[in-house]
Order: C-alpha cells, then structure tokens, then sequence
C-alpha cells in the first residue's frame, strides 16, 4: 500500500497531538465547501484561483524580455513518489517516465528523498535506485517528510541522521553517496522560531551538509489531486485546463523570481527550481522542461547552482507555516513590501477545501 503524504501527517499528527490542535483546518465536507459543484473542471477552477492569487498573475509569462539565459538547477523532491497515484500507473513506472525523459533531454535532475514509504512498501527502494544507478544524485528530504513547526528540533534531527541511515544502506552509485548529505526542507520550512531554526542549521552544518534552497517555486505539486480526478473521468476539457493553467504558473512563478532576484542581488542569480515526483510531473516533464528552455532557461547542475555565492547567505529569518522560498525569506527579512502578498499562497489547501497533497 502507498504511504501518501497525507497518511504521514496524520500519522505525525498522533504522533505530535498539540501540534495537530494548532494544524487542524477546516474540512471540505461541510459549511460553504459542501456547496461547491463536485466537477472536476470546477475544482480545477478554483486551484487556478488560488495558486493565481497574487496581483498581476497570468500578465506576459515570457522571460524573452531577459538579457541573458537564466541558470536554473531541476529538484525533484519526494521520492519515491507523492500525489494521488492515477489508477494503472506505480510509483516505479512514474519514476521511469521521468528518468527516460531527463536522461533524454540530458537534463542534470537531483533528487530527494524520504523513507517513510519505504518501511510499509520495501519494493518503492527501486525509485531511488533507478534513480541513481541512471547518474541522478538522491540527497536528505527527512525520513518522515517532517513539517518543522509542528516538532522540536531534536526530533527533526533524528528523523534527518534516520534517512541518512536509509541512503548509506542502499546500494546507490558512488557519486551519490559522496554527496548525499544535501538537504532539502519538507514544505520549504526551516523554522518558525529563529532558535529552532538555528539549532537546525548547526545540526546539518555539523554532519556535514549542505542546504539546497529554492528559488522557483510554482506549486507543482498541488496539480496532481485535479489532474489524477479529470484523469479518472476521461474529462477531456479538465485536463487541458489543469496542463495550460499549470505551465502559465511555471512560467508566470519563473518570470516572478527573476525579477526579485535581480530586486535582491542586482543580477541573475543561478536559481534553483523546485518540482516533485508526482504522476502529472512525469506526464508534463518533456513539455515543461522544453517551455523552461524556450523561455530563456538553461538547466545546470545542482552543485553549479549553490556554487552561487547568494546561497552563503543567511537569511536569519523565522517564520510559521510553508512554501516561502530563499528569495521570498530574504525579501522578507528585508521587509520589501511585497511580503504580504507572498504569504497569501501559503496555506497548502485549495480554494475547494481540499487538501493539496504532497
Ligand atoms: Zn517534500
């Protein structure tokens, strides 16, 4: 049975049970949700909504406008595999669809990883080995794809030394495991108080790990629960909606980062983009990454893009809740203005009330 993201949290949740009061949401099965038309086109309608929440969305997704090509580094997180999981379809054949089409446009992917799925399906090992053994590197996204607010941060760092212990006693390729100790935050959260952020950044620092942060982030996850529905029912109009509405977003979420790097740093940074393994991810990774590249980008190794000296920055900055990236922490130590306006995606539930898995 696969373990998804949302059995993990309820897990964690009886794990953490005053973590899971100040978690609960409100459920899409009663009060104003309940009324909403249960269509797939009309769920897909309200994603759009919210993942196009901010001012300006959908305006002039081309980066053409840029001087020079921009540097973007591919990240897949949750490996094995994350989202609803289309009926035909395994978690090793989205793997391998992914694979195929990286290794065939001969794009530089790194991944990562959780274990959790691995202790109830043992057989979901053969992702990450696949992973590997076609020379795509697999580092430390925490055993238990842990939300950092809601533990304290020595449970957050024996959950990390747990899923190093599940990459040092798998049978990967050399090269992955002399670079393994990569971290990546579950939810982009590092912490809703500066002591807990810090108390985790020394515990990484002092295992010898390096942390790759995000830069582009278009919530690619939250497409796949709409994406997977429209699928089930042949609807046909749903899933051109879902694919359009989600390459404006990743243009519109590139073209977003861009600029506020150049707002930052005065440059073009090397950024560093952010995509999950999930079913519509594979089904949508040649057409996205070719949109990527006509747009201007071009897609560099992980280690080139931390080589950027932006990446020894520190942020120094707390917050509560999910989904602000490198950039967005930064302007927001800062206090630019637009903060308030980046916050508002951040809930991780759709406009329908359902949960955007992930
Ligand atoms: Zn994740």
């Amino acid at each position: 049975m696969n373990l998804l993201k949302s059995d993990v949290r309820k897990r964690n949740m009886r794990k953490f049970p005053q973590a899971a009061a100040l978690a609960r949401k409100p459920r899409y099965k009663t009060g104003f949700y309940a009324n909403l038309a249960p269509q797939c086109f009309m769920k897909v309608f309200w994603l759009v909504i919210i993942l196009f929440a901010a001012p300006g969305a959908g305006s002039g997704h081309a980066v053409a406008d840029q001087p020079h090509e921009i540097e973007v580094a591919l990240t897949v997180d949750d490996l094995p595999g994350m989202g609803a999981l289309p009926a035909g379809q395994t978690r090793l054949g989205i793997a391998r669809d992914m694979i195929r089409i990286l290794r065939t446009m001969h794009i530089p992917a790194y991944g990562f990883a959780n274990g959790v799925q691995l202790e109830t399906d043992p057989a979901q090992a053969s992702v990450l080995k696949e992973w590997a053994n076609a020379g795509f590197p697999i580092g430390n996204h925490t055993f238990s794809h842990l939300f950092l607010d809601q533990v304290q941060e020595s449970t957050y760092a024996a959950d990390i030394a747990r899923m190093d212990r599940v990459l040092s006693s798998m049978d990967l390729t050399g090269d992955s495991l002399g670079i393994r100790r990569v971290f990546r935050y579950p939810y982009l959260s590092e912490g809703n108080t500066i002591a807990k952020r810090n108390a985790v950044r020394k515990y990484l620092f002092d295992n010898g790990y390096r942390i790759a942060e995000v830069t582009v982030d278009y919530h690619d996850w939250a497409w796949n629960d709409a994406y997977t529905r429209c699928l089930a029912r042949g609807d046909r109009a749903g899933l051109d909606q879902v694919t359009k509405r989600a390459a404006d977003s990743a243009l519109w979420h590139l073209k977003q980062s861009v600029q506020l790097s150049r707002e930052l740093f005065g440059r073009d940074i090397r950024h560093i983009l952010l995509l999950h393994m999930g079913a519509f991810e594979a089904a949508e990774m040649g057409a996205n990454i070719s949109r990527y590249q006509a747009a201007g980008v071009r897609f560099i190794a992980l280690s080139r893009a931390m080589a950027d000296p932006i990446y020894a920055v520190n942020p120094d900055y707390a917050y509560p809740g999910k989904d602000m990236t490198f950039l967005h922490q930064i302007a927001a130590a800062r206090k630019l203005a637009m903060q308030p306006r980046l916050r508002r995606r951040s809930s991780g539930y759709a406009a329908d009330g359902q949960p955007m898995r992930r």
